[in-house]
């Protein structure tokens, strides 16, 4: 058994879900299961949908339009469809209504993406004789926690899911075609697990169903050295540890989910990350173990608009009790780092981009320290066998300082495989640029 998941640039019409089918074809003799994203930027589109229905204009019309031609042109019945339009305007009337668009609306919301595609790929299989059954996912056992826009998981699901479609493995009878994305906790509201998410709902169903791979097809030919819209150059790297991918996902690169490694890291699911465009390419390949191989860095990545926070202790705390109250503070705020270097009396450290919500934990820090915020910085991270760091540091400073770009705050995480560092939001792409012809251009 495989887990084939396909994103919204692999599916964003009807010439393109032909295509995705015909690889789908191509791999039945492997019993897959289909994961699917909305198609093409249809969650973007429903999200928009909701600025004009608090504007007081209910207007579906591009949705509708994208799912119809798509049915008719596949030639799916629309009526797999058409109630799913009802809900979705009466939703977007309730909103316009009463001009409130809470966590929880959102994700009952953005569901609809998921639930259309699933419904018209399963129709187009079936209409060219190829058993297929669309679910949605909490049908096969997907619950989350209570965390609206980026549910985790519950534990309990892979049971669960299992439980449902385990017997596949054995007798496969169809091929299932699930939403990816969304879920729902245990008082049956509906939830989603953070944009890119459908890659989180392919290996959760691979670690629960001990697939023998998962493959995450999108419209590139794997995992790239960098973003190719930042250096258009980058190129694919054919083999990556879990450790590594998931630190790449989780400090910024727009290709992987943040969370989507640890599943299949955890039950040692091998990950292929494919291009829909370009199916004979064989992809990056995610695995355990790698034999170390001379390369030191495999993928430079970013994170931009994060936000730096210097912390010095003004009062004799000493190191450990400065360090514990700051982090209960955090704690207590519910504000989570990304980055962290200390020293004896002071921390730096970084936290996502946000607007608000932070005078709270400043006041709360303020009485133990003094704290400076700083916005508009990028984390740039340097992925892969950094055992040999002094060496990549004395390259990266060397080329930065030539460009005339200052390097604010470094940190190493303890497995060994990145640096980060920070700079200024307005130097990022150069310092991708500069950094991807030093260590991957070079002859
Ligand atoms: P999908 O939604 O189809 O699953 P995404 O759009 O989420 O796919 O991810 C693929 C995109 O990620 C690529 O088109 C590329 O522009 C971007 N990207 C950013 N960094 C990288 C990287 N290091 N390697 C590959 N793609 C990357
Ligand atoms: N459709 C969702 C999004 O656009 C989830 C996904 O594509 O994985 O973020
Ligand atoms: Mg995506």
């Amino acid at each position: 058994m495989i887990i084939m998941k396909f994103g919204g640039s692999s599916l964003a019409n009807a010439e393109r879900i032909r295509h995705v089918v015909d690889i789908i074809k191509m791999h039945i003799d492997e019993k897959p299961l289909i994961v699917a994203s909305a198609m093409g930027d249809t969650t973007d589109n429903l999200l928009e949908a909701v600025d004009r229905a608090l504007a007081g204009k209910v207007c579906i019309k591009d949705i509708r339009k994208l799912h119809l031609a798509t049915a008719e042109e596949l030639e799916v019945n629309p009526d797999v469809i058409k109630d799913l339009f009802d809900e979705l305007k009466n939703l977007l009337s309730g909103i316009a209504l009463i001009k409130e668009f809470s966590p929880r609306t959102r994700d009952y919301l953005v569901s609809f993406g998921e639930r259309l595609s699933v419904r018209l790929i399963a129709g187009y299989l079936n209409r060219i004789g190829v058993e297929a059954k669309f679910f949605d996912a909490w049908d096969v056992g997907f619950t989350s926690n209570n965390d609206h826009n980026n549910g985790e998981i519950l534990e309990e699901s892979y049971a669960k899911i299992d439980e449902t479609l385990g017997h596949l493995n054995s007798h496969y009878a169809f091929t299932p075609i699930i939403t990816g994305f969304i879920a729902k906790n245990k008082n049956g509201n509906i939830t989603t697990l953070g944009r890119g998410g459908s890659d989180l709902t392919a290996s959760v169903l691979g670690a629960a169903l001990r697939a023998r791979e998962i493959q995450v097809w999108k419209d590139v030919d794997g995992i790239l050295t960098t973003d190719p819209r930042i250096v258009s150059t980058a190129r694919p790297v054919s083999n990556i540890s879990f450790e590594e991918a998931s630190e790449l996902a989780y400090f910024g690169a727009k290709v992987l989910h943040p969370r989507s490694i640890i599943p299949a890291m955890c039950k040692k699911i091998p990950v292929r990350v494919k291009n829909s465009y370009n199916p004979t390419h064989p992809g990056t390949l995610i695995l355990s173990m790698l034999d170390d191989s001379n390369e030191m860095l495999r993928v430079l990545t970013f994170k931009k608009k994060v936000t730096v926070v210097d912390i010095v202790s003004t009062r004799m705390l000493g190191q450990y009790g400065f360090l514990a109250k700051v982090f209960q503070i955090f704690d207590e705020h519910k504000v989570s780092v990304d980055m962290l270097a200390t020293s004896e009396v002071s921390i730096s450290l970084t936290l996502d981009n946000r607007e608000n919500g932070l005078e709270g934990l400043e006041a709360a820090l303020d009485k133990i320290a003094n704290v400076t915020i700083k916005k508009g910085k990028t984390i740039v991270t340097m992925v892969g066998n950094v055992r040999r760091s002094s060496e990549i540091l004395e390259r990266t400073f060397e080329v930065l300082s030539a460009s005339g770009i200052n390097v604010q705050m470094i940190s190493q995480g303890a497995s060994k495989v990145n640096i980060s560092f920070i700079v200024d939001d307005s130097e990022a792409d150069t310092c991708i640029r500069e950094l991807h012809r030093t260590f991957f251009e070079a002859a």
